[in-house]
């Protein structure tokens, strides 16, 4: 069945929705983009998430859309429509189209963003076989641009990360520079090490997660100890335990890093108890 998605105002079937080929976005990946879970048909940390795009909107001196104050029923319109139980919603803000290709930014008063809004339904998405088996991840050069704190749709490196593990028989690549891991090609990685959580300090080295928000808060309010610095592959591989966060994914256990095990390879107390503790309290703040 065709979905029914958000393009500038307009709720249409995804067959008729269209975006001009001078679009920003299209031309010179100059957009940014949210995505927020859904959960027994309500939004997980929808407050971050917008905060973030706020955020994103403002370091790259785009305009909000004009529907920003809009966006939570929009949201909720979108999975009323498309009767959406569990899954994500997609958000994405372009500078738009000036009618032609100019590396130039066009006058914002002329030019008004493009925003397009659009679901993906995922029966069962709380319940899925890699947070209770865990995920193998390998180490791939962290070759990105230096604003990684601004969420782009400049996702083609992330994607090769993606491909170079699958070739591998693996499922994800966290990101090494300068001997530190960044993070996840898609999400923010922890390792644990005698009971302690340690996971990067933010800066414009990595995405601010919404999920390692809450999850850092959640296991600080549980008495668990939590260290935000860099930490090395090679410490990472020397780990107790490692997870990864993200907004589609809530906490997946890392089971594997490079082939090495981690801990007996199954995944472990704390990553499974953070998962438990984020999916109770993130419900319960559901909207
Ligand atoms: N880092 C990167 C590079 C990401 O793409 C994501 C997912 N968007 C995250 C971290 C996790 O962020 P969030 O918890 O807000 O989904």
């Amino acid at each position: 069945m065709s979905r029914t998605v958000y393009v500038n105002g307009e709720y249409l079937p995804e067959e008729d929705a269209k975006i001009s080929i001078f679009d920003r976005s299209f031309l010179m990946a100059d957009g940014v983009y949210e995505v927020t879970s859904v959960l027994g048909r309500k939004l997980i940390d929808f407050d971050g998430h917008l905060a973030r795009l706020e955020r994103s909107l403002t370091e790259l001196d785009m305009q909000k859309p004009e529907a920003f104050d809009d966006l939570l029923a929009i949201h909720r319109k979108l999975v009323e429509l498309n009767d959406i139980e569990d899954g994500m919603i997609y958000l994405q803000v372009s500078r738009g189209s000036a009618g032609d290709r100019d590396f130039v930014f066009p006058d914002s008063d002329v030019v008004k963003p493009t925003l397009v809004l659009f679901t993906q339904s995922k029966p069962g998405l709380a319940d899925s076989p890699a947070a209770r088996a865990g995920i193998k991840v390998i180490s791939i050069d962290d070759i990105r641009w230096g604003r990684r704190d601004i969420k782009t749709v400049q996702l083609l490196y992330p994607s090769m990360g993606k491909m170079a593990a699958k070739k591998a028989g693996c499922d994800d690549a966290w990101m090494v520079e300068d001997g530190f891991v960044t993070e996840g090609t898609s999400n923010n990685a922890y390792i644990v090490k005698n009971g302690k959580i340690i996971t990067r300090q933010l800066s414009n080295d990595i995405l601010h997660g919404i999920t390692r928000a809450a999850v850092l808060r959640f296991a600080r309010e549980a008495q668990m100890e939590v260290e935000e610095r860099p930490f090395t592959i090679e410490e990472a591989k020397a780990a107790d335990e490692g997870f990864v966060t993200s907004a589609s994914t809530f906490v997946f256990p890392v089971v594997e890093i490079d082939g090495v095990k981690l801990g007996d390879g199954t995944p472990g107390p704390v990553a499974k108890r953070l998962r438990e503790i984020y999916l109770e309290e993130s419900l319960k703040s559901a909207i």
